[in-house]
């Protein structure tokens, strides 16, 4: 499964919608400091869930809505919606009749998030759901961040758990246990 496109509006310093294009699997994004990189993945990270606005280096987690520049007003709402290539069948069952994948996430200034799902809305968790055990999702280890080489070596034992069972294709089952046990 490939990330193919994400469409960012609204969001941090991408206030104009813009079409990000991931034509193969390997692909670089580079530019001057402040230009916008890691605002791109904090995208990702947030449509896929992301609930701690510490984690997209903002104190609240409406800091990720456009908040104006010189000569550009606030805007009232942020969106991002990510393009996966499916042709491959990793997302399996219900999604396996699908070679594309959206999935987006929008948020007002009033904080109301609303989350779709090849384009019908639907729940952040019916998001979660689907990148559980695939290795994607905010918390997984598809991202490596600055710091994270380091943070996996010093890891304590249960830490280091967490990302053996998500790559095992545990976590999920975990996670359901959880909300089963949660109801
Ligand atoms: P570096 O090479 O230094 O890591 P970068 O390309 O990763 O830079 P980012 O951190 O992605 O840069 O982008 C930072 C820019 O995004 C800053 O100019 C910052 O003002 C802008 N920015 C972040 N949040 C918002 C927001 N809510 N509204 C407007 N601009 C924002
Ligand atoms: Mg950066």
């Amino acid at each position: 499964m490939r990330l193919k496109c994400i469409k960012l509006a609204g969001f941090k310093s991408f206030v104009d919608p813009t079409t990000v294009h991931f034509p193969s699997n390997l692909c670089a994004v580079v530019g001057p400091n402040g230009c916008g990189k890691s605002n791109i993945i904090d995208a990702v990270r947030w449509v896929m869930g992301e609930s701690s606005a510490k984690n997209l280096r903002g104190e609240s987690m409406t800091d990720v809505i456009f908040n104006g520049s010189n000569g550009r007003k606030p805007v009232g709402q942020a969106s991002i919606e990510l393009v996966f290539d499916n042709t491959d069948k990793t997302l399996k069952g219900e999604y396996a009749a699908y070679n594309e994948i959206s999935i987006k996430r929008k948020v007002t200034r009033d904080s109301q998030n609303i989350y779709y799902l090849n384009g019908t809305k639907c729940r952040r968790r019916d998001i979660t759901d689907i990148f559980l055990g695939t290795g994607l999702g905010p918390r997984s280890y598809a991202i490596i961040e600055q710091g994270m080489i380091s943070k996996l070596i010093e890891a304590r034992p249960e830490e280091l758990r967490v990302f053996i069972e998500e790559a095992a294709g545990i976590s999920k089952y975990k996670e359901r246990r959880r909300d089963t046990e949660n109801r």
